[in-house]
């Protein structure tokens, strides 16, 4: 079974997706994860971030592992865990730069489905239903309030460690949402087939719920 989660920056689908992966026993696969790690690691080769061309030969030869944990999921990069490392504002900031670019994103989708392939998996990210996924079984698309994503966001790197204000948490949320809704391929949108829940003021239980229970009743939107 594959179960598609989209949406935008800070709507809570990590959290969410890790969650029902445990519960389903299912492989959670989080692509943003994997953005974010060629991210860090081109800007560690002070590769220039326009550069298609070094960015998709990047993307050919890194090499990123998942390594589950029964606590936590942690990102391996080129031998080297990132985990906490590409959360930072630095590559936040830059991420959707790397992401817009279509061959990029070509190679990045062709290892995601190599990764999907044959096992059961929750996958989150942008364009999941739409390019990754097209025949998910199901598709989630999870939003919230502008205000709840940015606290959200917030509360995630405080606890990570990193003071950040709020203000530049809001103005990285907006400016990554509307390059990642305004980019030529793989631009997050909500599909026919999606299933959109707005999370705002839902705790990560109540939406875990709802989406649990879609999927054991085989069905649609509520
Ligand atoms: O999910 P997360 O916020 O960690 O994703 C970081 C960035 O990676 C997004 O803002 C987007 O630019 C990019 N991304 C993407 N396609 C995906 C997943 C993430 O373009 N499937």
């Amino acid at each position: 079974m594959k179960i598609a989660i989209d949406g935008p920056a800070g709507a809570g689908k990590s959290t969410v997706a890790k969650r029902i992966a445990k519960q389903l026993r299912f492989t959670y696969i989080d692509t943003g994860a994997m953005y974010r790690a060629l991210t860090w690691n081109a800007m560690q080769k002070g590769i220039d971030l326009n550069d298609t061309q070094a960015l998709t030969a990047l993307a050919h030869s890194i090499d990123i592992q998942f390594q589950f944990t029964p606590e936590q999921q942690r990102i391996i990069c080129n031998g080297y865990d990132v985990t906490s490392v590409i959360r930072s504002p630095e590559v936040s900031a830059a991420v959707s730069i790397v992401a817009a670019q279509t061959q990029v994103r070509e190679v990045m989708v062709k290892a995601q489905q190599q990764m999907a392939q044959h096992l059961d998996v929750v996958v989150d990210g942008r364009d999941i239903g739409e390019r990754v996924l097209p025949d998910a079984d199901f598709k989630f698309f999870l939003t919230a309030s502008l205000e709840e994503r940015v606290a959200r966001r917030q509360l995630d790197l405080i606890n990570q460690g990193y003071q950040v204000d709020i203000e530049s948490i809001r103005q990285d949320i907006i400016q990554r949402d509307r390059m990642d809704m305004e980019r030529e391929t793989g631009a997050l949108k909500i599909l026919p087939d999606s299933i959109v829940i707005d999370t705002t003021g839902l705790s990560i239980e109540e939406v875990c719920a709802q989406i649990l229970t879609i999927i054991e009743e085989g069905g649609h939107a509520i």
